[in-house]
């Protein structure tokens, strides 16, 4: 498994475990070649580079984008690589980071920057896709602002906690839902303002008590069927709904009246472009958004993890060590 010209073959050391994983297990429309590699997350050390690479050289320390592009076509040449028409995703679409190595092409690793305390490899692993994800949702895709009310469902999920801190970046006010107590105490320590426990309490009525009855400016939903509606009931005159997950199905019902009269948007959002992810990683290098890990996995213990996040009891990023 050499590198192309212009690829770097990477030695993994920790592997972070995403929804995505649990979705290729049970099955997406994608042709699959046997025995397939899952994870899409990871980071470890370039240990072979093509002749043509120049970001990065064999020895250094990476954590890798696990959206790859052709890098040629007219939404490539524009800046934006997740709308890329061959846009594919390690684990996904293509052998994924639990292996000891996995090839890449070079745009597709950052350097690891260094913090006090140095971050682990698990940490590293843990920090691309759902931070990425969130910060094209946020930043790019809603254009969230310093003041604004942002709701986030679910906070439990890696790309919900993810959006929680980037929308406290932007200086923006959140309220965070989880079913869990454990789960909101920690987004409460990691900056939501306000916390609603969507099992207990009716979230629309909540938010609207909390905004002065306008309402959220903004929504982050990643469950799609079963937050949908309550979703845009949350939502102020003008508001912007942000998707990019449905993890509770697919299929959802709007009432377009309430969508035009209220002037609404409906945002789709994918992963992120190569500027979002060295934005995003600038961010970690100056100390923010530092991943939070839940527990780490020996490789051979690799299907407890995938039960571990199945099962919805973590609090952060799931994690193999390879
Ligand atoms: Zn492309």
């Amino acid at each position: 498994m050499s590198p192309g010209a212009r690829e770097v073959r990477v030695n993994v050391r920790a592997a972070a475990l995403n929804r995505l994983d649990l979705f290729v297990i049970g099955g997406l429309p994608v042709d699959y070649t046997f025995p397939h590699i899952l994870g899409s997350d990871g980071a470890g050390v370039v240990d072979a580079a093509g002749p043509e690479v120049t970001a990065v050289r064999p020895g250094d320390a990476v954590m890798i984008n696990p959206g790859v592009s052709c890098y040629a076509c007219e939404f490539c040449r524009a800046g934006e690589h997740s709308l890329c028409v061959d846009y594919r995703v390690l684990g996904e679409h293509m052998p994924g980071t639990m292996a000891e190595y996995v090839v890449v092409p070079e745009q597709n690793v950052a350097r690891i920057p260094r913090l006090e305390p140095e971050l682990t490899w698990a940490e590293a692993a843990a920090f691309s896709l759902v931070t990425l994800t969130a910060w094209r949702m946020v930043v790019t895709r809603a254009r969230v602002q310093a003041g604004e009310w942002v709701l986030v469902w679910g906070v439990g999920g890696g790309v919900s906690l993810a959006a929680l801190r980037v929308a406290k970046l932007l200086g923006a006010r959140v309220i965070a839902t989880s079913s869990s107590d454990a789960k909101l105490e920690q987004a409460r320590s990691l900056g939501a303002d306000a916390v609603l426990n969507h099992r207990a309490q009716q979230v629309a009525r909540e938010v609207r008590a909390l905004t002065d009855r306008r309402g959220a400016a903004i929504v982050v939903d990643t469950a799609g069927a079963a937050t949908w509606e309550e979703s845009l009931k949350c939502l102020a005159r003008g508001g912007r709904l942000v998707t990019c997950g449905a993890t509770t199905g697919p299929t959802v019902s709007t009432d377009v009246r309430r969508l035009f009269w209220h002037q609404y948007t409906i945002l789709g959002s994918t992963m992120g472009n190569e500027a979002e992810y060295r934005t995003a990683a600038q961010a970690l290098s100056e100390g923010k958004l530092r991943p939070v890990v839940d527990r780490l996995y020996p490789l051979s213990e690799a299907r407890a993890a995938l039960e571990r996040l199945a099962g919805g009891g973590q609090l952060g990023k799931v994690v193999v060590q390879i």
